[in-house]
Protein backbone atom coordinates (compact mmCIF):
# COMPACT_ATOMS: atom_id res chain seq x y z
CA UNK A 1 0.00 0.00 0.00
CA UNK A 2 1.62 3.58 -1.08
CA UNK A 3 1.30 6.39 0.71
CA UNK A 4 -0.83 9.43 -0.62
CA UNK A 5 0.82 12.34 -1.61
CA UNK A 6 0.78 14.88 1.36
CA UNK A 7 -0.61 18.43 0.63
CA UNK A 8 1.37 21.49 -0.04
CA UNK A 9 0.45 24.10 1.99
CA UNK A 10 1.27 27.74 0.47
CA UNK A 11 1.68 30.99 2.11
CA UNK A 12 0.70 33.48 0.18
CA UNK A 13 1.92 36.87 1.53
CA UNK A 14 1.99 40.70 0.00
CA UNK A 15 4.98 42.59 -0.14
CA UNK A 16 4.15 46.56 0.14
CA UNK A 17 6.42 49.82 0.61
CA UNK A 18 6.12 53.73 0.71
CA UNK A 19 8.65 55.48 -2.28
CA UNK A 20 8.19 58.21 -0.11
CA UNK A 21 10.14 56.89 3.11
CA UNK A 22 11.13 53.00 2.30
CA UNK A 23 8.87 51.75 4.87
CA UNK A 24 8.27 48.29 4.05
CA UNK A 25 5.15 46.14 4.85
CA UNK A 26 3.86 42.10 4.37
CA UNK A 27 0.14 41.41 4.83
CA UNK A 28 -1.86 38.39 3.81
CA UNK A 29 -3.25 38.96 -0.32
CA UNK A 30 -6.04 41.71 -0.31
CA UNK A 31 -8.64 41.77 -3.32
CA UNK A 32 -7.14 43.56 -6.59
CA UNK A 33 -8.16 46.94 -5.86
CA UNK A 34 -7.37 46.48 -1.91
CA UNK A 35 -4.66 48.91 -0.30
CA UNK A 36 -2.47 49.54 2.50
CA UNK A 37 -1.91 52.53 4.25
CA UNK A 38 0.50 54.01 7.19
CA UNK A 39 0.93 57.53 8.47
CA UNK A 40 4.34 58.66 6.69
CA UNK A 41 7.18 60.80 8.37
CA UNK A 42 8.41 62.14 4.69
CA UNK A 43 4.76 63.10 3.64
CA UNK A 44 3.90 65.36 6.54
CA UNK A 45 2.75 62.76 8.77
CA UNK A 46 -0.90 62.33 6.62
CA UNK A 47 -2.57 59.16 6.46
CA UNK A 48 -0.91 57.52 2.92
CA UNK A 49 -0.92 54.64 0.70
CA UNK A 50 1.70 52.32 0.53
CA UNK A 51 2.29 50.12 -3.08
CA UNK A 52 2.97 46.51 -3.91
CA UNK A 53 6.34 46.34 -3.95
CA UNK A 54 8.28 47.21 -6.60
CA UNK A 55 5.61 49.85 -8.30
CA UNK A 56 7.27 52.37 -10.05
CA UNK A 57 5.56 55.59 -9.02
CA UNK A 58 6.34 58.44 -6.74
CA UNK A 59 3.88 59.82 -3.49
CA UNK A 60 3.22 63.58 -3.44
CA UNK A 61 1.03 65.48 -0.82
CA UNK A 62 -0.79 68.10 -2.57
CA UNK A 63 -1.83 71.04 -0.75
CA UNK A 64 -5.37 72.08 -0.01
CA UNK A 65 -5.89 74.64 -2.79
CA UNK A 66 -9.29 75.93 -1.72
CA UNK A 67 -10.54 78.09 1.11
CA UNK A 68 -10.41 75.79 4.69
CA UNK A 69 -13.14 78.11 6.07
CA UNK A 70 -15.01 76.52 9.50
CA UNK A 71 -14.33 72.72 7.63
CA UNK A 72 -11.86 70.50 9.79
CA UNK A 73 -9.36 69.59 7.10
CA UNK A 74 -6.08 67.28 7.85
CA UNK A 75 -3.41 69.11 9.01
CA UNK A 76 0.56 67.78 8.28
CA UNK A 77 2.77 68.26 10.84
CA UNK A 78 4.04 71.40 8.80
CA UNK A 79 0.58 72.86 9.66
CA UNK A 80 -0.31 73.14 6.33
CA UNK A 81 -3.63 71.93 5.12
CA UNK A 82 -3.62 68.92 2.81
CA UNK A 83 -5.98 67.60 0.55
CA UNK A 84 -4.86 64.41 -1.33
CA UNK A 85 -2.01 62.38 -1.49
CA UNK A 86 -1.40 61.53 -5.50
CA UNK A 87 1.02 58.34 -6.88
CA UNK A 88 2.24 58.87 -10.33
CA UNK A 89 3.19 55.50 -11.57
CA UNK A 90 5.75 55.32 -13.98
CA UNK A 91 3.08 54.52 -16.71
CA UNK A 92 1.54 57.90 -16.72
CA UNK A 93 -1.05 56.63 -14.62
CA UNK A 94 -2.27 58.90 -11.56
CA UNK A 95 -4.24 57.52 -8.11
CA UNK A 96 -5.39 59.44 -5.94
CA UNK A 97 -6.42 59.25 -1.59
CA UNK A 98 -8.51 62.05 -0.46
CA UNK A 99 -7.95 63.34 2.47
CA UNK A 100 -11.98 64.71 3.00
CA UNK A 101 -12.78 67.11 5.59
CA UNK A 102 -14.55 65.40 8.36
CA UNK A 103 -18.33 66.04 9.41
CA UNK A 104 -19.70 66.76 12.47
CA UNK A 105 -22.97 66.12 13.60
CA UNK A 106 -23.81 67.44 16.91
CA UNK A 107 -27.34 65.46 18.73
CA UNK A 108 -30.06 67.25 20.36
CA UNK A 109 -32.00 64.88 22.37
ZN1 LIG B 1 5.92 56.58 3.82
Amino acid sequence: MSDPAGAVLLEAWQDWECPACGKETRTRPVPPNGGQFHRCPRLHGLTAPMVRAGTDCRLAAVDRGDYVGREHVQLGDDNRAYMAIETRHGSGRLDCAVLAPAAIARLHL
